[in-house]
């Protein structure tokens, strides 16, 4: 069992006070959400670390039946323009990433962290994971790990909706599996 008052400390000195552990054994899998990345998602194929360039639905579910602890990780948002979102969501990945690294360093080796928004490390991502510019710290989002989202942070009792204009604040989710 994790000592959850020492990660709670390490969050919280990279700046995350927004978040609430979770059972990964809550944490939705499904279908659906694969078949949104296949069909509509404009960015399907473009990045090293969406769809197709994911484990399968049955792998993901398997990955998380593996874990004993989670953290779950709000932010929200209200952007002037679509393109800002990027680099708001940038920033809070490569704070997240140290995060993660300073919890595996902390002994918990099955650390791994799903991004809260597809990975924008790079300008223009390569779109394939053996051309991945900085594969150290690529990591999908949970949506690309086949997650139901949705469901998954309304169990946690987060909020979450479908936006209709993007000038509305946005309710994004960071997932962290700890052991
Ligand atoms: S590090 Fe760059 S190339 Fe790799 S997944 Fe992220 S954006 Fe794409």
């Amino acid at each position: 069992m994790p000592d959850r008052k020492k990660l709670e400390t390490l969050f919280e000195t990279h700046g995350f006070f927004d978040y609430r552990w979770i059972e990964p054994a809550s944490i939705v899998v499904a279908q659906w959400v694969r078949m949104k990345c296949l069909y509509g998602c404009p960015d399907y194929g473009k990045s090293a670390v969406c769809p197709p360039n994911t484990p399968t639905v049955d792998e993901c579910a398997r990955f998380f039946r593996e874990y004993k602890t989670a953290a779950v990780f709000h932010f929200e948002k209200a952007v002037d323009k679509p393109e800002d979102r990027r680099d708001w969501s940038r920033g809070i990945n490569l704070r997240l990433l140290d995060m993660e690294r300073e919890v595996f360093l902390g002994g918990h080796v099955k650390a791994f962290l799903m991004f809260m928004d597809t990975c924008a490390a790079c300008a223009a991502c390569s779109g394939s994971r053996s051309d991945c510019k900085d594969p150290k710290r690529a990591r999908p989002s949970a949506d690309a790990m086949a997650v139901d989202v949705y469901s998954t942070v309304l169990r946690a009792g987060y909020p979450i909706e479908v936006l209709a204009d993007y000038k509305k604040t946005m309710n994004r989710y960071a997932f962290l599996l700890v052991e």
